[in-house]
């Protein structure tokens, strides 16, 4: 079981933003899509997701053939950078909000958030607002909202990369272990060298377009698989 990209081309206009991308992400694994900027990582994942449509190429998702599905049909939980909180919810019935449009029972709805902010260590906070959390609380909720309607893949885009240093680490050890924890198969995207090689079991490099190379973060330094990939790795401070 596994994500699988196969020869998937996005245009936007003339643009190839996506250039007859393959690439395998195994279940169960933490996986970088790690690159420079304007590479084309947020197109391959919200391409993942659904987000958007692709014009060449399939996408299988835990061997269902995802090409053609809505987002919703996909069972992927996203996160982007920038909270997409609702701001008049509390943080609980923001974490319940997918239970909800699902018309979930209210006693599991309950049940099942009162699990996701223990375990993003927010029960504290079930009832304030999320204008009232830091940062780094509110991509926590974030985590486990899109954890809520128990999605068999975690899509998560710059999640940090709103965040100031500290709080960056910080989250970068939570998403470990949250997904030593819960063991959903996650993909994110980083622009941080130090980020993915730090958290990621594996790494799939993205420049111009195109997958430069896939591997552990030893395989990447061990045996870069061209100039670009020595180079952009290099680039850590
Ligand atoms: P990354 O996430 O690696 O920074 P993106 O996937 O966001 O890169 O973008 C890859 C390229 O595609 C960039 O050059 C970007 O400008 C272009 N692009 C992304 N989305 C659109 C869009 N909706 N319309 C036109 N160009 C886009
Ligand atoms: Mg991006």
């Amino acid at each position: 079981m596994s994500i699988d990209v196969q020869h998937i081309t996005k245009r936007f206009g003339d643009f190839v933003a996506l250039d007859d991308v393959s690439v395998t992400i195994p279940s169960g694994g933490l996986t970088a899509l790690l690159g420079p900027s304007g590479g084309g990582k947020s197109t391959l994942l919200r391409v993942i997701a659904g987000l958007e449509s692709a014009d060449a190429g399939s996408v299988h998702i835990e061997g269902t053939d995802a090409t053609r599905l809505a987002p919703q049909k996909r069972n992927v939980g996203f996160v982007f950078q920038h909270y997409a909180v609702f701001k008049h919810l509390t943080v609980a019935r923001n974490v319940a909000f997918g239970l909800e449009v699902r018309k979930v029972p209210r006693a599991q709805v309950r049940q099942k958030v009162h699990e996701l902010l223990e375990l993003v260590h927010l029960s504290q906070f079930a009832d304030r607002m999320p204008s009232q959390l830091s940062g780094g609380q509110r991509q926590r909720m974030a985590l486990a909202r899109a954890l809520a309607v128990e999605p068999s893949v975690l899509l998560l885009d710059e999640p940090f990369g709103a965040l100031d240093a500290k709080v960056r680490k910080e989250l970068r050890d939570w998403l470990r272990r949250l997904h030593d924890e819960v063991h959903v198969t996650t993909v994110f995207v980083t622009h941080d060298q130090e980020e993915a090689l730090e958290v990621a079991d594996e790494i799939v490099v993205v420049n111009g377009g195109r997958v430069e190379q896939v591997g552990t973060p030893d395989e990447l330094y061990d045996a870069p698989a061209n100039d670009f990939v020595m180079g952009f790795l290099g680039e850590v401070t």
